[in-house]
């Protein structure tokens, strides 16, 4: 890989074991192929193992969360006086330069340490699964709004979707800021993204909209970080395909004084046959792409829902 491509690619934090670092209290390592070769084109990685942070070596003890006076902190699996709450956190707030300059982070799901929902957290040595590792939370507070997911729901298709999409809008919102942040900029901004907001909730997106051109009156650096939030919780809600199918259709009302019949019909028999399951949304969006190339509209060709990322990454490809 050259010098340009690393920096065109974007980079993403992710667990150490997860990239074939020998990291684990075993000594081993739990290394993906998913997000190493086909992740890979398109992100670079900066790999970080909190434990080998905090000077645990390999092999080590395993440790495990513990609830003490209602708070879960990490303790020795069998030296239960052996406490690395403290050590997890600050080493998480200690991270904070780089975790600045990620656009998404990949965590090891089940760990003590990185897990980032369900972690088991024992009461009385009965384990429920309802913790967070205590790295991961302590990044999550401190950057509520990035893209944070677990390798094994990677295997999800929706959820892995909505992870590299929001990875991808999260990269745009900083290249934003960069260029300079104003009214003009972030109203193009949402509504470049506005069909993709719908696709999770319509009813949300539309109140977003309302905020938006109701802020203009207070400082745009006050109301950014409101929005990012807004936006990101926004794309978290699980899209469904009966929301697409309301999408695609408002999509394919930009074409009604374009298409002839037969045109017609067969977009609508993609779109109808993408909402009963028996076609993957990849199709009526490619269908759509063709037409909108020959009878370009300004609003469509630039919005993101027609190309969230690139497909060589095949998300849309299992929707
Ligand atoms: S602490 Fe995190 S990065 Fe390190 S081995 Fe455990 S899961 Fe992997």
């Amino acid at each position: 890989m050259s010098d340009a491509d690393t920096q065109q690619k974007i980079l993403l934090g992710i667990s150490s074991c997860l990239i074939g670092e020998k990291v684990r209290f075993d000594g081993g390592h739990k290394q993906n192929r998913y997000i190493l070769d086909t992740l890979g084109n398109y992100f670079s990685f900066r790999p970080f193992c909190p434990e080998m942070a905090i000077g645990l070596g390999v092999p080590r003890e395993t440790i495990r969360l513990v609830s003490i006076d209602g708070h879960a902190e990490a303790v020795g699996n069998k030296n239960a006086h052996l406490n690395y709450t403290q050590p997890l956190v600050e080493i998480a707030e200690q991270q904070q330069d780089w975790h600045r300059q990620i656009f998404g982070y990949i965590v090891k799901k089940d760990s003590p340490s990185c897990g980032m929902e369900r972690v088991r957290v024992y009461h009385n040595d009965q384990p429920q699964r309802n913790g967070v590792g205590l790295y991961t939370e302590t990044l999550m507070r401190n950057f509520p709004t990035l893209p944070i997911e677990e390798e094994g729901r990677l295997g999800d298709p929706v959820l892995r979707e909505s992870f590299i999409k929001r990875v991808f809008i999260y990269r745009r919102w900083h290249d934003m800021l960069a260029e300079g942040l104003d009214w003009a900029s972030l109203t193009d901004f949402h509504a470049r993204h506005k069909l993709i907001l719908y696709s999770h909730n319509q009813d949300l997106g539309r109140k977003l909209g309302r905020e938006l051109s109701a802020a203009h009156q207070q400082p745009i650096e006050d109301y950014a970080p409101r929005y990012l939030a807004d936006l990101m919780t926004i794309l978290q809600i699980y899209a469904k395909r009966s929301n697409h199918v309301n999408v695609l259709e408002h999509i394919r009302g930009y074409l009604k004084q374009d298409l002839d019949k037969s045109d017609k019909q067969e977009l609508t028999d993609s779109i109808e046959n993408y909402r009963r399951g028996l076609l993957p949304l990849i199709v009526p969006i490619t269908l759509l792409r063709h037409h909108f190339r020959r009878n370009p509209d300004t609003y469509i060709d630039r919005s993101y829902y027609m190309q969230p990322h690139p497909d060589e990454l095949m998300l849309l490809n299992s929707l």
